[in-house]
């Protein structure tokens, strides 16, 4: 097994206290390693395409960051991606591996392996229906495909990762005899691909254990999320030995999309307490740029990267927050660990403590009878399906007669 020796540079630990509670545990491993697959399978997302210098910022974001692993595409597509490939494999410089994607395809491998990447992920499919009507192969054909192309990457010195892909719908006899036949072909790591997004964690964790009893290859998990399962199947991945998971940015990718870079990497840091190596702070940042580069809309209520993942409008969990943010936020995650800042939204439903410390920070000192007065206001207007600026606080406040106190401005804690 030919892995990659550098050693990346671990970040100064930045843990919060863990939390004592019912699931309080110690963890169930000590490394997770993360394949970004934004620009091969997030690309797949229908209507997305990213340019080549989409591709590049991307990539370069990533590599800064210090994720393990880039796919960087589909070498063998056209022109313009071979060299988008080839480009990021050349420039990758932070200890980041370059890989590239190749059906079990000759000219495929071939295109992958010129481009210059550090692994080349091969695939073919071993469920039944998609033998029958997609690949249109019999199982002995994939057998011999895949075997010649993991040689002729292992050949040319070249780290390899097969995906038996719809693994999760594939005859489990014929997925063992994929498995072992391609680790005894010299497989660096073996995929577990639940293409169609059909496992749930305890499934999938029972799936892993049996590839580990399979294989010595080192394995990775690929999990869709048709049932809002991937990050879940992701983790429940890394519970059961995986070394290492596919996810993209904000979850973009085929359908549903894959489980979703921020969320693996933060359950993985903050709730199990594992370092990943990966700068954290700039999740935000990353999310914001691939948003807008795949044209896929990032939810408010979206974990992590959402508008909403870090505000709080409701009176008692503003109040609360106000007091200690960890009352109703993880507590191990905080804004400030993905680059976010928290929000304390003023509407329907805001409480009284909110309007005080929002009137305070705008550098006003008010009565506990004016902040209710501007509280009744706020809520009013929210009912009214209309939005809460700061400055419709500061005409509440005017309005109310409110007085200012210049020597106390603003507290910036927003
Ligand atoms: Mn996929």
């Amino acid at each position: 097994m030919q892995c990659h020796t550098r050693r990346r540079t671990r970040r100064r630990s930045r843990r919060v206290e863990f939390f004592d509670g019912t699931l309080r545990t110690s963890a169930e491993f000590d490394d997770a390693r993360i394949f970004d697959t934004t620009l091969r399978d997030g690309e797949q997302s229908p209507r997305t395409s990213f340019s080549y210098d989409d591709k590049r910022d991307i990539a370069a974001q990533l590599d800064a960051m210090g994720v393990h692993v880039v796919e960087a595409g589909f070498p063998v597509n056209s022109d313009a991606e071979f060299a988008a490939v080839r480009d990021i494999a050349e420039s990758a410089s932070n200890g980041t591996d370059v890989c590239g994607l190749a059906r079990v395809v000759e000219k495929d491998v071939e295109a992958a392996l010129d481009a210059g990447v550090d692994v080349v992920h091969v695939f073919a499919s071993t469920s039944d229906v998609q033998l029958e009507d997609s690949m249109h192969a019999t199982r002995e054909e994939v057998v011999d495909r895949s075997v010649d192309a993991v040689r002729r990457v292992r050949e040319a010195g070249v780290e390899v990762m097969f995906s038996p892909m719809d693994a999760t719908r594939t005859d489990p006899e014929f997925l063992r005899e994929v498995v072992e036949t391609v680790s005894e072909a010299g497989v660096d790591w073996v995929n577990i691909p639940d293409t169609c997004g059909v496992a749930t964690p305890a499934r999938f964790a029972t799936l892993v254990e049996q590839f580990t009893e399979w294989t010595d290859a080192r394995i990775d998990v690929h999990t869709h999320d048709d049932f809002g399962l991937a990050s879940a199947n992701a983790l429940a991945g890394f519970e059961a030995g995986a070394a290492q998971a596919q996810v993209s940015v904000n979850g973009i990718g085929e359908r549903a999309g894959n489980a979703a870079f921020e969320e693996v990497v933060m359950a993985v840091e903050s709730i199990h307490g594992v370092e990943t190596g990966i700068d954290t702070t700039r999740i935000t940042e990353l999310a914001r740029m691939v948003e807008e580069k795949s044209d896929v809309p990032v939810p408010a209520n979206k974990p992590v990267v959402g508008d909403n993942a870090f505000a709080h409008e409701s009176g008692i969990h503003a109040a609360g927050v106000i007091e200690n943010a960890a009352t109703f936020e993880p507590g191990v995650m905080t804004p400030e660990m993905v680059g976010a800042e928290r929000e304390l939204v003023m509407g329907k439903h805001t409480g009284t403590h909110s309007v005080r410390e929002r009137l305070r920070e705008a550098g006003y000192d008010p009565t506990d009878e004016q902040v209710r007065a501007v509280t009744r206001k706020v809520k009013d207007t929210g009912a009214a399906k209309e939005r809460v600026t700061d400055e419709r606080v500061r005409e509440f406040a005017e309005t109310v007669g409110v007085e200012r106190t210049p020597e106390r401005v603003t507290e910036g804690s927003r």
